[in-house]
């Protein structure tokens, strides 16, 4: 069965089974008493609208009951305790039972000491996604979407995204070490629920539609950090990427723009995975970079807080009316903040004067100004 996982897939080298280890035991042992000790709220169930399901607390428990037993007992406990009870959820992620069984079951024997299991017990990342969305829903203007969000030990073929169900996941294995920060992650994908996908469009489907929406994601997460994270960290690109993609932009948009109605799937991948090379010297993600350079241009020439055009209007208007490549991207703080504006700002943080927004919403607890 094919994967229908939507968003960007790097092709892993997967490892075969072995005998759980005694520092593997230890490990998993470890987590299990701190997850007891910190109670119910690292497993919150979420609200009513953003659902949060523990398959990753299924995966410990399960580990640590399963222990001792040979590899085979315990894939096939792991099938009708992880795989069968979501089976929707791992089919549009990996792909069937079989690759279950080849990605996720086999391969968790040799991670269980790996110390990104221990991300969801150092982070309470349902209440980071339960707020975020509570955050970005009020800083759209907009009423909150409903999403399943199934966290998970999974084979990391990426740290966030979302399935074309509409379902949300989060690969604690998809992340490149320990310490990476989830909070610069979770709006990104916060702003594909609140969007939804463009079903109707002429242009759903195509590469366009592909870097709108991902360029729109990081437009979003840059606009919710309140610049405490730069476009080129929203990306996960270098400085020096991100000087490149400046410097190239125009080869690069001669690359793309015979092929934004294109729906070639593997076309569509080349601008999207981190892995992938439009250019031997480019750095991936390049359909992101370009859409988020239109919606900048976008706003450039519509004003500050028609960013929020994107849920609107039909695709092919929004690059028409970006004007770009041609009108350049805003490079500068935001224009249209009213002198003397009083400021709402996270508790515990500072907000530059010079470099807020209007608020949308009053109770957004990001850095803007109120009318
Ligand atoms: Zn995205």
């Amino acid at each position: 069965m094919p994967s229908r996982f939507s968003l960007f897939v790097t092709v892993i080298v997967l490892s075969g089974c072995a005998e759980p280890t005694l520092e593997s035991t230890v490990n998993i042992q470890m987590l299990n008493a701190r997850v007891q000790a910190l109670g119910d709220s690292l497993i919150s169930p979420g609200d009513t609208c953003t659902r949060i399901h523990h398959l990753w607390r299924d995966q410990l428990r399960l580990s640590l009951s399963q222990a001792g037993r040979s590899s085979r007992q315990r894939r096939a406990a792991f099938i009708d305790s992880v795989y069968r009870p979501h089976r929707d959820f791992w089919d549009g992620y990996v792909g069937g039972e079989d690759e279950f069984t080849r990605r996720v079951a086999r391969r968790w024997v040799d991670l269980e000491h790996d110390p990104r299991a221990s991300i969801p017990v150092d982070v309470d990342v349902a209440g980071l996604i339960v707020e975020t969305n509570r955050v970005a829903a009020a800083l759209a203007g907009r009423s909150p979407r409903c999403a399943d969000w199934y966290l998970i030990y999974g084979p990391g073929m990426a740290n966030m995204g979302g399935l074309s169900s509409g379902e949300m996941l989060v690969d604690f294995f998809g992340f490149s070490d320990s310490e990476q920060d989830l909070r610069i992650y979770v709006p990104h994908e916060a702003a594909h629920v609140l969007y939804g996908g463009r079903r109707a469009d002429p242009q759903d489907g195509t590469l366009l539609s592909s870097m709108l929406s991902e360029g729109f994601a990081t437009y979003f997460s840059v606009l919710f950090h309140a610049g405490t994270v730069s476009p080129a960290g929203a990306l996960g690109y270098s400085a020096q990427e991100w000087d490149w993609a400046v410097e190239n932009e125009r080869a690069l948009w001669d690359i793309v723009k015979a092929d934004l109605d294109s729906r070639d799937e593997d076309l569509i991948r080349r601008f999207r995975a981190a892995g992938e090379r439009v250019r031997p010297d480019a750095p991936g993600k390049i359909g992101y970079f370009i859409g988020y350079r239109i919606l900048e241009s976008y706003v450039r020439r519509h004003g500050t807080e028609s960013w929020a055009d994107f849920f609107e209007l039909p695709l092919r208007d929004i690059l028409s009316r970006s004007g770009y490549p041609d009108a350049g991207s805003a490079t500068g703080p935001m224009p249209g903040t009213p002198a003397g504006a009083r400021v709402a700002q996270p508790a515990g943080t500072s907000c530059d004067i010079d470099d807020v927004r209007p608020c949308r919403d009053p109770v957004a607890i990001v850095c803007c100004a109120l009318e």
